[in-house]
This record gives structure tokens, sequence and C-alpha cells, in this order.
């Protein structure tokens, strides 16, 4: 068994303006830190209207198709190639889960962009166009007929967008550990879910990798073993670390290490070793490379 690095080089021709920090070369940073590992390299395929269709209505997919190039809201930018670097994305993580619940890799990570986790329901936003990591979970349920998938979201931006998607969900667990106060402002410890489905953990700013291990050791892993997922996916955004310029926690690349470790064992312990990572934030290009390589090396030793 591998683990499958998913990936398409028009997840470059997303554009936004100079001066943005999601931009071209975080991809390229990341391809750069990834390119000598031993992964199961794929393309990632073109997304389905169908499979969007689970997280969001027609509405905000036909906004999205005929935006053009356009600002969608203060920080969000379509470019000539953002629709199509956008399907890719679904694409992505589409296919991670297919490969994964059929057994043909142990474990994936999608390398893409535009990130999803802030796209709510009908509203992009946050660099973000379609939630990929919930369309993902929808698809693990719906077409594969999982009963169970949780998704961890590490970004340090609390994932908005997938809570919105997954909150009347009892079949999707979302945990999420952010820095409060921070965009987009939500993730509140009482905002749970409409089944108690939502575990939100918000972190005080200037906290380090100790702080957020204590919390992933007390509330996030002890809830993620309680829902025993059949499958675990993570909204892998790597804007904690001590010198991303959007955030201020100060975390340092063994924090992501240790905390997909951590997501291995219950993977192990509850579906086979099943994960799917995808990418979110992270903006400071070095540490952003290391701490994603870091991740995805465990992803590696983990999934031999
Ligand atoms: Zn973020």
């Amino acid at each position: 068994m591998t683990t499958a690095l998913i990936t398409h080089p028009d997840c470059l021709n997303h554009i936004t303006p100079e001066g943005h920090p999601e931009r071209v070369a975080r991809l390229e940073a990341v391809a750069e830190a990834l390119k000598d590992l031993d992964l199961l390299r794929l393309d990632a395929p073109m997304g389905e209207d169908s499979q969007i269709l689970r997280a969001h209505p027609q509405t905000h997919i036909d906004r999205i198709k005929t935006a053009g190039v356009s600002q969608l809201d203060p920080d969000t930018y379509m470019s000539e190639g953002s629709l199509t670097a956008a399907y890719r994305g679904v694409g992505a993580v589409v296919k991670a889960v297919d490969m994964v619940l059929g057994g043909e890799v142990a474990n994936a990570f999608c390398a893409i962009r535009p990130p999803g986790h802030h796209a709510e329901r009908e509203k992009p936003m946050g660099f973000c166009l379609f939630g990929n990591i919930a369309i993902a979970a929808k698809h693990a349920l719906e077409v594969h007929g999982l009963s169970r998938v949780a998704i961890m979201d590490f970004d340090v931006h609390h994932g908005n967008g997938t809570q919105d998607l997954v909150w009347d969900d009892a079949r999707i667990l979302f945990a999420s550990t952010h820095q409060m106060p921070l965009y987009p402002g939500s993730g509140e410890a009482s905002e749970t879910g409409a089944h108690g489905n939502v575990l939100n953990v918000p972190l005080d700013p200037e906290t380090d990798g100790a702080v957020f291990r204590a919390a992933m050791t007390e509330q996030v892993l002890p809830a993620i073993d309680a829902f025993a997922p059949e499958l675990i996916l993570i909204s892998a955004g790597f804007d904690a670390h001590k010198n991303d310029p959007l955030a201020n926690l100060n975390w340092i690349e063994d924090d992501f290490a240790w905390a997909t470790h951590q997501l291995c064992d219950l993977a192990d312990k509850h579906c086979d070793g099943r994960v799917v990572s995808t990418l979110e934030g992270g903006y400071d290009l070095d540490g952003l490379a290391a701490s994603c390589a870091a991740h995805v090396n465990v992803l590696m030793e983990r999934g031999k």
C-alpha cells in the first residue's frame, strides 16, 4: 500500500491579485517539498456538478460558473483559470476518497487550490469557492455507503464553510481547532451542530503546539474515537505555523506531524487506516512547505 498525491497543473491557473496571500507560489512550494517523496502521483479529474450538489445548491454552482473574472468578496477572486482549478479540487478529493475506500492506496493527500473550508452553502468566501472536504465526506456517505465520516480541520482559521455544509448531517463529525479571535469570527465552543456533530476548540492567540496538543488529547481525539468513523478526512491548513503572516499561533512542523500520527492512530483503530487529507491554508512559503512535507511524510510512514 502507498500514499497517493493528487494534484493538477490547472490549480496553478487560479491567479489572485498581486500581494494576495493565497497565491500560485504556495502550490509550487508544496510541489517542491514533496517532489522527491515516493508517492503515487495522479492528476485530479474534473469534479462533477452531481458531487458538488450534495453540499451546495444549483444556484451556488451557477453563480461560480458564470462569475467570470471577478471579485466575489473582499478576499475571494476568480481569474480565467479559477473555475477549472476549483473543479480539479473537487475532483481531487472525490478521487482520493474513491481510491482509499477502494483499497487502491492506504491514504491520500490532495495538493489543490483554491482551498475550500470557508465556502458556505450559498456563499463563496475566504479564498474558497466549493467546500471540498464536505463534498468528499458526502461522497463517501452517498456513493460508498458509509455511515460515519469524521473531518478534522487544523487550519488556523475556523472552517465555517465545512461547519455550514455538515451542520445538520449526523453522519459527519466536524472537529476544528482554530485561533480565536481571528477570521472568520465563528467557531465558538457553543456551536455544536444540529446533532451534536460539531466540535469547535478555539485556541488563544500566541499559544504554541503544546496547547494544541493538549486540546487534541483532551477534546478532539476522544470525540473522534467515540464517533468511531469509517473514514477520517483532514482539512490540512498549515497557517498555524509560527511564521505564518495571517495568524498568531506558534506551531512548528513537528506539531503537524504529531497531529497526523494521532489521527492515523484513530484511523488504524476504527477504519483500517483510511485517511484523506486536503490542503487548505498556509501562507509562509517555507513554513507551508516544511509543515506539509512533515504531514505527508507521516501519511507515507503510516500508509506502508
Ligand atoms: Zn487558514
